[in-house]
């Protein structure tokens, strides 16, 4: 996940990586050999000092 507004990087993608090969591949009969997500929005700093 990036922070638009400070550009902090927080590191999430093994866990969804491994819930979407799980559960998508399942779902979709689908064999996932790489996942790339990128997710954007405001760190709880960022969205806090916004208030
Ligand atoms: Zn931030």
């Amino acid at each position: 996940m990036v922070c638009l507004s400070c550009g902090k990087v927080i590191e999430f993608h093994q866990r969804l990586s491994r819930y979407i090969k799980r559960n998508v591949a399942e779902a979709k009969d689908f064999d996932i050999a790489e996942t790339e997500i990128r997710v954007s929005g405001y760190c709880a700093e960022c969205h806090r000092g916004k208030r």
